[in-house]
């Protein structure tokens, strides 16, 4: 592999210039900003780095950007990323532009560089090393490229099962992975599923002088009322049949949370969030296996009357509340969203609407595929020490809908450290993880192959 290394290694400037110019394109999919360009862009990135890419179209959103490119083995690999960005609020708190994709200090400062336009430059540099240093790649590649990830890829599952050619291959790498605050790699087997929904409770027509409180029923409290069915104190989401099918850990997972439960410092998490303790006062492997493996149900939003500053005695007309649900193997979102509609029923709070978007089904990838130990052990010898190896993220994505739906094992690992900051102010990526990132795909290709 010494070839390849040193390919990358004498080209690391211009895949850094890769990088910022893709970066510079902004790709918003929660506001649909920039998609189209974007993936023209990544296209003619592609093309002039010998990979024959083209977008295919998807109905109701913005294209796929896809490559298949042969190789010697008879396996073939598929990389899944996505090319869109979050928001960039709140913009006052960023040092530089978030699309100026400045370098300061070793770091690249760009929405979108660590999640994930620098794992998909990161990848096809790989891609291109193996072309021009020994014009063939040791096994199959195929790239999938999303413009809705952000956004809870709405339109991929169905896209996928209408042309599963598209995603066919023996394994998959996932879009992204990172180096923790010891700056140990952290590669994941699998993500949670999410079951978004919104509940509404309404009352008169209008607002009202909150005098008419003993005669006009209050949405506000059927709300809460009606959300205080949902989970105890316990933890325990009462729902029933919700924990239905809910996964245990295999013994090998559950030695691997030990391992994960030994690398944390729980207690610097816990002080760095001013808590006084974890929920149920967990510790340990314990407190990683509830993280990993225990799906949720959180209030993320709630909505009704007056919550200015001061009192405003009011009655109000409609209330309502945003929740997720974190779901894990075997819950299916679907099931999950009918079973809250009936439990609401027979509570009943039949009258209470249910609106459900953001539905995407867990998945997860058996330990002993053979791609996790190439990947692992490809780790191994570019990072200079085992990776981490996380059976889930507590996180989704849409990996059921890659990968689950045909049964692809998937890893994911990336550019990432503990400090790049996805989703928020000053995102950024560490050049020198950049460049390692892609000596560990080139010698993931070779060695998948
Ligand atoms: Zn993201």
């Amino acid at each position: 592999m010494d070839d390849l290394f040193r390919y990358i290694d004498t080209h690391g400037d211009a895949f850094i210039h890769d990088l910022q110019r893709l970066c510079r394109q902004p790709s918003i999919s929660a506001q649909g900003v920039g998609l189209e360009e974007c993936a023209s862009l990544l296209v003619a990135q592609m093309q002039a780095k010998g990979i024959p890419a083209r977008t295919e179209p998807v109905r109701g959103g913005p294209p796929l950007v896809v490559a298949e490119i042969p190789g010697d083995g008879p396996r073939t690999l598929l990389i899944y990323d996505h090319y869109d960005v979050q928001p960039v609020d709140p913009l006052d708190e960023w040092t530089s532009d978030p699309f100026a994709a400045e370098i300061r200090d070793g770091c690249l400062y760009a929405r979108g560089s660590q999640d994930t336009k620098g794992n998909i430059m990161a990848r096809l540099a790989a891609v291109e090393a193996w072309l021009r240093v020994r014009g063939r790649l040791p096994v199959g590649v195929k790239f999938l490229i999303e413009g809705e990830e952000e956004i809870g890829s709405p339109h991929l599952g169905e896209t996928l099962r209408e042309r599963p050619e598209l995603a066919r291959a023996d394994a998959c790498i996932w879009e992204s992975g990172a180096k923790d605050h010891r700056d140990t790699l952290n590669i994941y087997l699998g993500v949670k599923g999410i079951c978004y929904v919104e509940l509404e409770a309404s009352g008169a027509n209008r607002d009202l002088h909150s005098s008419a409180g003993a005669t006009i029923p209050n949405p506000a409290w059927r709300l809460v009322w009606a959300l205080a069915t949902l989970k105890g104190p316990d933890e325990q989401v009462r729902i029933p049949g919700f924990y239905d099918g809910v996964a245990e850990p295999s013994p090998a997972e559950m030695a691997q949370l030990e391992r994960i439960a030994a690398q944390r410092d729980d207690e610097a998490i816990r002080r760095d969030l001013g808590l006084r303790v974890f929920l149920k006062g967990l510790t340990g492997a314990e407190l990683v296996r509830h993280h990993l493996f225990r799906p949720t149900c959180t209030i993320c939003g709630l909505t009704a009357g007056y919550s200015g500053p001061g009192s405003k005695t009011v009655l109000p007309r409609r209330a309502s509340a945003k929740i997720d649900f974190r779901l894990v193997p075997n819950q299916r979102a679907e099931e999950i969203v009918a079973k809250l509609r009936e439990h609401l029923r027979r509570e009943a709070y039949g009258d209470i609407t249910v609106r459900a978007f953001g539905l995407e089904d867990p998945y997860k990838t058996p330990f002993d595929a053979p791609i996790v130990e190439v990947v692992a052990e490809a780790a191994e010898e570019v990072y200079g020490h085992a990776p981490i190896i996380l059976p889930t993220m507590a996180a989704t994505g849409p990996m059921h809908a890659v990968c689950g739906q045909f049964g692809m094992p998937a890893v994911g690992t990336g550019i990432g450290h503990a400090k790049g900051n996805s989703h928020g102010p000053n995102e950024n990526i560490r050049l020198a993880d950049y460049i390692q990132g892609i000596k560990h795909i080139a010698l993931i290709l070779e060695r998948f192959g």
